[in-house]
């Protein structure tokens, strides 16, 4: 499970992801933002939820 924050409302949710991250896609639930989890400047990801 990891701790997704939006990259325009800035809200922090969480996402529990399947196989491979790279090019997957979330849709903020505050927002309703699509935005990608890894970009190419860096991640969307806050930490990781055990
Ligand atoms: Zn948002």
């Amino acid at each position: 499970m990891l701790l997704l924050k939006c990259p325009k409302c800035k809200h922090e949710m969480k996402y529990n992801p399947s196989g491979e991250l790279k090019g997957k896609k979330k849709r903020c639930v505050y927002c309703g933002f699509s935005f990608s989890i890894l970009t190419k400047e860096g991640n969307n990801i806050v930490r990781e939820l055990k």
